[in-house]
């Protein structure tokens, strides 16, 4: 069980998975929401994922909900995760874990729209768009 939390510590919540399935996500979204050249997110199923406080600060960006939310503390403005269709996997962004110290990357997405002055220097696998579910079957199976 990890625990997570935004910036002023109105929402928090727990994700029940290991922390070894984390993506670098390069992509212009990404980067435009968080103010960063690129953004680590981790994969969690919906049953691992535990809301324990603060759903009445939790904002959606996009509203529209057939497309994919950013979800934000509407106090601190701290990005949390992100919901596709009820019951996917959420994308739940790394830096709201209290504990880092378990986070292991395992590949980087939407290489080719990447911050130009960006240079990845690890050996991960690197994606031009986004994983597909086959290929992070593949990596984390
Ligand atoms: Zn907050
Ligand atoms: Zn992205």
């Amino acid at each position: 069980m990890h625990k997570c939390s935004c910036l002023c510590g109105s929402v928090r919540f727990d994700i029940n998975t290991h922390l070894k399935n984390a993506i670098n996500c390069h992509c212009k979204f990404c980067r435009k929401s968080h103010g960063s050249p690129f953004v680590t997110v981790l994969v969690v199923l919906p049953e691992y994922f535990t809301l324990l406080s603060g759903e009445e600060n939790l904002q959606r960006y996009p509203e529209d909900e057939t497309k994919t939310g950013r979800i934000v503390c509407n106090i601190c403005g701290s990005k949390l995760f992100t919901e596709t269709a009820k019951g996917a996997p959420l994308s739940v962004y790394a830096a709201a874990l209290e504990d880092e110290s378990e986070v292991e990357v395992m590949a980087h997405t939407n290489v080719e729209s990447k911050s130009p002055f960006v240079v990845i220097s690890d050996n991960l696998p690197q994606f031009g768009g986004s994983i597909t579910k086959e290929d992070y079957m593949k990596m984390v199976f």
